[in-house]
């Protein structure tokens, strides 16, 4: 796919793609999500919310309007490296034969090798973020949601989505990945920022202080990160929080407190069960 020569036919072609991608992926499962728990399912599922308030509908439809605003971004990032890539200018190692560089075996450890390096670059852009200036100047728009939603996972600032995107083609100027596991890579890193945004918690009570488990995120970790700013910055991991002390010290306890509440709210709505009548 797009192996053309360079024209512009051939950018034409590879910018519908980039857009139809980018827009036609973010808004119908982000859409998705937030129709289930916040509409249709919003009953069944009131139980799991973080937050008990819901947002103003007026916050959502920022949230909205600003995702297009980073999907254009990562479009317009995605269509320059396409271009300096035809012109010769730069090499981006992607690679369509399977058996190249080892086949399954590499395929996974490139997918581990850029899920650590963004886990790590997502982290520290984080935290520079939040500093005086930059929150100010580009961060304050992602956290306008202190209440967030599934549509709020791209509410970024332009420049914000520019850093937000750039780590994945300068990764590919340096290390080879296989298509489909560099596709499927954005796609779970953007369904898992849906999750994280979603307001809901569905991981049960012990999840965040389990040995193993307290490793990996949760949507509590970010909900948090957005109602009290100055905390939890990872991204899939609780990794780097917890080694540099920047997890918010009531975290787990807050994590089991809401799987507690969402218990007692099962049983207090539980249906009557009628007791079985026998003819005798
Ligand atoms: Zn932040
Ligand atoms: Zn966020």
């Amino acid at each position: 796919m797009f192996s053309c020569e360079f024209s512009f036919d051939c950018v034409f072609n590879f910018s519908m793609y980039q857009l139809f991608m980018n827009f036609v992926r973010y808004y119908p499962i982000a859409g998705l999500f937030f129709f289930v728990l916040y509409v249709w399912k919003k009953n069944y599922f009131e139980r799991f919310r973080i937050q008990d308030k819901y947002p103003k509908a007026d916050k959502i439809i920022r949230e909205i309007k600003q995702s297009a605003v980073t999907l254009i971004t990562f479009s317009l990032i995605g269509i320059s490296f396409f271009i300096l890539a035809k012109l010769g200018i730069l090499k981006l190692k992607v690679y369509k034969d399977p058996s190249l560089y080892g086949g399954i075996p590499y395929m996974i450890l490139s997918f581990v090798i850029l899920t650590i390096y963004h886990e790590t670059y997502f982290y520290f852009l984080h935290r520079l973020m939040h500093t005086k200036t930059f929150y100010s100047l580009i961060h304050k728009v992602h956290h306008e949601s202190v209440n967030p939603t599934p549509v709020a996972a791209y509410h970024f600032q332009y420049i914000e989505g520019f850093f937000e995107a750039i780590y994945l083609p300068v990764f590919l100027i340096f290390v080879p990945m296989y298509f489909p596991v560099f596709l499927f890579h954005t796609f779970y890193a953007m369904i898992l920022n849906v999750i994280w945004h979603s307001g809901y918690e569905f991981m049960p009570k012990g999840f965040a202080s389990h040995p193993i488990f307290k490793w990996i995120s949760t949507s509590t970790h970010h909900n948090l990160h957005h109602q009290k700013f100055n905390g939890n910055y990872g991204l899939y991991f609780n990794f780097w929080d917890r080694i540099l002390g920047t997890n918010f010290p009531n975290y787990e306890a807050y994590f089991d407190n809401l799987a507690e509440k969402r218990k007692l709210e099962k049983v207090e709505t539980a249906p009557v069960l009628e007791k079985p009548s026998y003819q005798s």
